[in-house]
């Protein structure tokens, strides 16, 4: 029997306002090679036959921009919705997985195809990918797709190249895990696309407690170990898939791009 199409979604973030860049245009806006930076991954997953739809999410001064500046000007027909986002990374993330749930495809392909939305349903797996992250490729798109066939979550990452330490109080060495066990985490992470609603909701409801508690959540995995009770599997991505966070970051895109 055919295997049954699923339906993924990228969620790519840019409502971050990258502080340690030193910038005032948000990192994910910086030009690179002669085209805004959020454009080299949203070339990706817009060629990749692997993902059927894209939200872009932004902060509010930035929604007009990407509509006519990145989404119109660079053609992504994949792209379905530009929203807000929000303070955090996860009220971003949050954001995004709402409005993957809630719309569904690009709406003049749905006008075109003469489709109530409705039918179209939910998509299957959502890929959160950070926007300031350029070099993802379809090589990672397909092993991060491939293994949710089996997984309902799975991170992109690299094992670490450097020792790691765990830093006790006032800058003592506490611990040092074993470096065969420590990965860089990089995106995107991806999902079912249930899954992850669900643990999302489940921090909505909790932030309250969980950021008492001293709790940072500064990735999608951690949401699913913490509320999602799904093993989350680790992904091979690569160690030029760099997030640009400070300035000589950027140097570096220039090499690799
Ligand atoms: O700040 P950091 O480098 O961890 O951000 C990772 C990604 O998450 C970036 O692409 C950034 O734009 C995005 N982000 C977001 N909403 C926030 C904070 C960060 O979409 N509130």
């Amino acid at each position: 029997m055919a295997e049954e199409k699923k339906r993924a979604v990228a969620i790519v973030l840019a409502a971050g306002q990258g502080k340690r860049m030193q910038s005032d245009v948000a990192k994910q806006f910086l030009p690179l090679g002669g085209k805004p930076l959020i454009c080299y991954s949203l070339d990706v997953f817009e060629k990749s036959d692997l993902i059927d739809e894209i939200i872009l999410v932004t902060s509010a001064d930035a929604i007009d921009y990407c509509r006519s500046e990145i989404v119109y000007k660079y053609g992504y027909l994949k792209v379905s919705a530009v929203i807000e986002g929000g303070k955090e990374r996860y009220h971003s993330v949050l954001e995004g997985l709402h409005a993957a749930n809630h719309y569904t495809m690009h709406s003049a392909e749905v006008q075109e195809m003469d489709l109530d939305t409705e039918e179209l349903g939910k998509p299957d797996y959502a890929l959160i990918h950070d926007g300031a992250r350029p070099f993802v490729t379809e090589e990672i798109i397909e092993r991060n797709l491939e293994a949710l066939k089996t997984e309902k979550a799975c991170v992109t990452g690299m094992p670490s190249k450097d020792t790691v330490k765990i830093s006790g109080e006032d800058g003592y060495d506490a611990d040092t895990p074993n470096r065969s066990t420590v990965w860089s985490i990089q995106t995107p992470q991806s999902f079912d696309c249930s899954v992850i609603y669900d643990a999302y909701r489940a921090l909505s409801r909790t932030e309250r407690e969980v950021l008492a508690a001293g709790i940072q959540i500064t990735d999608d995995a951690m949401v699913v170990e913490h509320f999602g009770k799904v093993p989350v599997k680790l992904v091979e991505g690569s160690y030029e898939n760099i997030k640009i966070t400070t300035p000589e970051d950027l140097d570096i895109a220039e090499i690799l791009r």
